[in-house]
């Protein structure tokens, strides 16, 4: 038996040591830049007008050279021949199995086909995820999902399956007959964006008269979609729940499932280096960051994609690098905090840089406050101006000043800014099923 078979998923490559990692990373990185030049009109073209040819990748330092692909470029060439996805595609239509699309949320969708060999690699990468988080064949996980157009939780789906766990897909159902048929199932594990794990516990509480963390036997969560379970305070309030572990994961339809917490949770994600090449690049100056404690913007290559490959995607996803190893053994390097905000979420107010992860973060370290809040950004005159609308939980309506003086406080530090705090009554906020939106930017309304 390998050593460490029982604990990693891929005990060779997990564990391999750095230096060889990125032998492996820049061989495969060579091979996939000449399948996109060979094979897309989109990316010779790309590749032929930055003057770059793949005979040019020699070192590490030449990858840099290599142009990204902005998510605006693939919008423009799609929906055109080869039709529907133009001419990124590197296969004849007749080899894509899968469809899919990314949700939209900043702008129009971008069409994602698979091959079935990419399939089973998103399934391959999915299993590197569930496997650190401790899933076996022995659990029994519940998806109350609905599977469509999007990518999300499909894969995982097949990964459970293909790990040798049992799979239930629920969703076709509502809360309360997902959470009933997750007792009646004694579901070992689930998977659900974090807004949805909450308020499944709410739903459960409230309606069902259920304490997930007591009646029902989930052991393990594992999210996506937000970086909830990246934010310390919101990961404590799932966990307390649920009385279960929750673990994050980071994934888009464009580039695959690509980092993941394991069961050390050391305060961050380990990048799938063997399927993945993460490189980290200094906001304004461009600059590849290789040192830990610096933050950038993630480009994104995934290794082995065949049908629409994602050759230097820039994810405007923001991470840094960690410094120490993780004490789970892995060589993958590690991003300290997860992903910490989207370059296109991070925005100035009154000259500040702001993410709304912080706030998030402040919020959910209450436990006077529901798990609902919304950030509104505004003008007042020539003058940002930012409200924030919290709920207080029923046992605490008559401690009001003291935590609105708390907040405040907590607030400045973390953010350095002011804000309108607004209380509104339990259960008047929006709620909602999937992902949130709670951050408001109104100021280009006007
Ligand atoms: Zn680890």
């Amino acid at each position: 038996m390998i050593e460490g078979a029982d604990k990693y998923w891929n005990p060779i490559l997990e564990t391999m040591p750095q230096e060889k990692l990125r032998v492996l990373q820049l061989e495969k990185f060579k091979k996939i830049f000449q399948w996109a030049y060979d094979h897309s009109k989109f990316h010779r073209q790309l590749y032929t007008e930055a003057g770059i040819e793949p005979g040019d990748i020699k070192t590490f330092e030449d990858v840099a050279k290599v142009p990204k692909v902005e998510k605006a470029m693939m919008r423009d060439i799609q929906r055109k021949d080869p039709f529907p996805y133009g001419d990124a595609l590197c296969v004849p239509l007749e080899r894509v199995t899968e469809f899919h699309q990314t949700s939209g949320t900043t702008g129009q969708a971008v069409y994602q086909p698979d091959t079935w060999q990419d399939w089973e690699w998103w399934s391959e990468s999915w299993s590197y995820i569930m496997y650190a988080q401790g899933f076996r064949d022995t659990d029994r996980i519940f998806i109350p999902f609905g599977y469509n157009i999007f990518v999300a939780y499909w894969a995982g789906h097949y990964a459970g399956e293909k790990m040798g766990c049992e799979v239930v897909p629920g969703g076709v159902l509502d809360t309360k007959a997902r959470l009933l048929k997750m007792q009646e199932l004694k579901a070992t594990a689930m998977m659900a964006t974090p807004t949805y794990v909450l308020g499944m516990a709410d739903t459960a509480r409230r309606d069902l008269n259920l304490d997930p963390a007591k009646d029902l036997n989930i052991s393990k969560i594992l999210c996506a979609g937000e970086p909830g379970a990246s934010i310390p305070a919101t990961k404590k309030r799932m966990e307390e729940a649920w009385g279960a572990k929750v673990y994050d994961h980071v994934g888009a339809t464009e580039v695959g499932a690509w980092a993941y917490e394991c069961t050390a949770q050391p305060g961050g994600l380990h990048v799938n280096e063997a399927l993945f090449l993460a490189e980290i690049e200094d906001i304004e100056t461009g600059e590849i960051i290789t040192e830990p404690g610096h933050r950038g913007k993630l480009v994104m290559t995934a290794l082995d994609r065949e049908a629409q490959p994602c050759v230097r995607f820039d994810s405007k996803d923001i991470a840094e690098w960690a410094a120490e190893p993780c004490p789970c053994g892995r060589t993958f390097r590690w991003i300290k905090g997860g992903v910490v905000g989207r370059a296109d979420d991070i925005t100035k107010v009154k000259g500040v840089l702001l993410a709304p992860s912080a706030i998030e973060e402040v919020v959910r370290s209450f436990p006077e406050l529901s798990d609902e809040f919304e950030i509104i950004v505004d003008k007042k005159g020539d003058v940002d101006d930012i409200t924030l609308k919290v709920e207080l939980v029923p046992g605490a309506v008559d401690q009001r000043e003291e935590v609105e003086a708390k907040l405040v406080d907590q607030l400045r530090l973390k953010t350095n800014l002011r804000y309108n705090l607004e209380f509104h009554e339990y259960n008047t906020l929006p709620r909602y099923l999937v992902k949130a939106r709670r951050f408001k930017d109104l100021r280009q309304a006007h």
